[in-house]
């Protein structure tokens, strides 16, 4: 794992700052968090030890506590399932005197815990065979290797640890520095090359990221029978997919349909040139200045691919095409996060949104620029948004919830068809959905938006009130169950109040109503009562009501609550 989040030091005492400021002298992305009531002047406060670990480890942050191996162990013991997914996890004593890596063998915990004890002076307690042995991991491949058959890598590493050498076919430093076991009889291999092989458990294969994709003249292009033309090129040549560093575009052909199609189909980057940087050859019209040194693979009309001696460092050529990234955390944020959307926050190197949601996912954030405004001034903030990705950035715009829902993703395409600016159009836009606030409320009562139902916003701050209460009246005609979004603020308090009386028009004071605050949030409250008693004081800015249909049933539980549901069928 290339790019790991800021390492979280969590220590439980005052006693223990003094080691974490030690240790986080080594590690400058490091936050310091410190138990409520029990430290100050860390960087980061919490109140349950056990909730931040998990949330920490299942964010991917690594995680350095300062106390016993065993709490650690325990505390995370039931999310401990996937090697491959977990982020490092190690413990320090407090007095410095061990460190010992835990978890996230594969994401560099040896290398931290190396890293840690070179300050305090003390060696670490690095248990790993392999990595002792031989300096390296092998199923970790440094940024730009890809291991093409990891399903045969234990039988080859314990081959290794058993006593047998190899032989190395390719180059790589990471590999040549390491204390594997070369031999030029050895009984097994390593093989580091763009091109496709035979794999087994005795020959691993590592494609370098030394391929340049180069494009031009894309006026005339078919996309399909263009990807088709480059697929079958690569094939014909035997070269593999994973070997691609990027592909390099000209500026002019910036908003060409072919470039997403083809960076989502190999999952790699984008590079943009001036026209100047194009070295118009003779015959072949596509070898990039910066490439001219490589060696020219495939050359065809439109394309060429040209392979350099080592993998590509993309960031020092040319530059990313501006991405527009709206993304929806869920009603909380963690648990009801899609993974979609934390990869897109990670990817991004710009996070614009409210404060709030901002601060939810701060434990995410990883050197991204923060850019915050006041809730209010959303089309404001698209444009930010849209203006920081015309100058080549990657920006995540946060939204709570859905983004697509009384959120950002209509302001961001509002200033989009309003502005109708060149360089907005050429940008990259996407949507990752998340998990609305009915929806994580309707979760924690049971299923009260079983059958039809709608959502509306009370908030008269974009459209007038008169509108508002007409669409309650036909919701509640219509026999919807109903959604309140923003039933009140601090300066709407009159709204809520408003509405239950035209809703009572239409059905009985007893209709179940949820009122659901902070959902999946600090402070979750959820309360089912009767419409007759929905008042302004029992909602704020942050709860979402849930009125249910004619249809809508409560069903009382043993423990005291109560389950409500819209059956679906109307049988009977
Ligand atoms: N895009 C968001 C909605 C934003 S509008 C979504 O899909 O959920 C803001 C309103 O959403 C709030 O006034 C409140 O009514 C509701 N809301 C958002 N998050 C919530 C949460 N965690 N708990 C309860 N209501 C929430």
């Amino acid at each position: 794992m290339s790019n790991l989040l800021s390492p979280a030091i969590v220590i439980l005492g005052q006693n223990s700052l003094e080691l974490a400021q030690r240790i986080s002298i080594a590690l400058p992305e490091a936050r310091i968090y410190g138990l409520i009531d029990r430290t100050i002047d860390v960087d980061i406060t919490y109140n349950d030890f056990g909730d931040t670990l998990r949330e920490l480890f299942r964010c991917g942050n690594p995680i350095i506590g300062i106390c016993a191996a065993g709490i650690l162990i325990r505390t995370l013991a039931p999310l401990i399932q996937d090697k491959w997914h977990e982020p490092p996890v190690l413990a320090v004593a407090e007095d410095g005197s061990a460190v010992v890596p835990l978890l996230g063998g594969l994401h560099g915990v040896n290398d931290l815990a190396r890293t840690i004890a070179g300050v305090l002076g003390v060696a670490a307690a690095v248990t790993t065979t392999g990595d002792i042995r031989f300096r390296t991991t092998l199923l970790n491949p440094p940024d730009g290797y890809y291991l093409a058959n990891p399903e045969d890598a234990k039988t080859f590493i314990a081959d290794l640890l058993a006593g047998a050498t190899l032989q190395l076919q390719g180059e790589a430093p990471w590999l040549q520095d390491s204390k594997l076991p070369f031999a030029t009889d050895g009984k097994l291999t390593i093989e580091v090359t763009e091109y496709i092989r035979q794999t087994s458990p005795s020959y691993l294969v590592y494609h370098p990221a030394t391929l340049a994709v180069e494009l031009v003249d894309l006026d005339n292009i078919r996309v399909e029978e263009f990807i088709d033309r480059l697929q079958n090129k690569l094939q014909e040549a035997n070269l593999s997919e994973r070997a691609i560093a990027a592909i390099f575009v000209l500026e002019r052909d910036l908003g060409h349909p072919l470039l997403q199609k083809l960076t989502q189909l190999w999952n790699v980057p984008l590079r943009f040139w001036q026209t100047e940087d194009i070295n118009f050859g003779t015959s072949s019209p596509t070898n990039l200045l910066p490439f001219s040194k490589n060696e020219l693979l495939i050359s065809e009309s439109n394309f060429a691919i040209t392979r350099s001696p080592l993998p590509l460092k993309i960031e020092n050529i040319g530059r990313k095409r501006g991405k527009v990234i709206v993304i929806g955390t869920g009603p909380g944020a963690g648990k009801w996060m899609s993974p979609e959307v934390r990869e897109a926050l990670q990817a991004a190197s710009d996070w614009v949104g409210y404060q709030t949601y901002l601060d939810l996912v701060e434990p995410l954030r990883q050197g991204q620029q923060r850019h915050e405004s006041d809730n209010r001034v959303e089309i404001e903030r698209a444009k930010t948004a849209l203006n920081l990705a015309a100058a080549g950035r990657s920006v995540a715009v946060i939204s709570s919830g859905d983004p697509g829902i009384f959120a950002m993703a209509a302001a961001v395409f509002e200033a989009l068809e309003t502005e109708n600016r060149e360089e907005w159009q050429q940008l990259e836009i996407q949507i990752c959905p998340g998990i609305s606030a009915m929806q994580g409320a309707a979760a924690l009562v049971g299923a009260p938006l079983g059958h039809d139902f709608c959502a509306i916003s009370l908030s008269d701050l974009l459209k007038p009130w008169s509108i508002i209460a007409q669409r309650l009246e036909a919701a509640a005609a219509a026999d919807f169950v109903i959604a309140l979004y923003n039933p009140v603020s601090k300066e709407r308090t009159w709204q809520l109040d408003e509405a239950r009386d035209i809703l009572l028009r239409r059905r009985s004071s007893q209709t179940p109503v949820v009122i659901a605050r902070n959902v999946g949030r600090a402070k979750e409250k959820v309360e089912i009562i009767t419409l007759d008693r929905l008042t302004s004081s029992v909602a704020d800015m942050r709860t979402i009501i849930l009125i249910g249909s004619t249809k809508t049933r409560l069903i009382p539980r043993q423990d005291g609550t109560t389950w409500v549901y819209t059956p679906r069928s109307y049988n009977n």
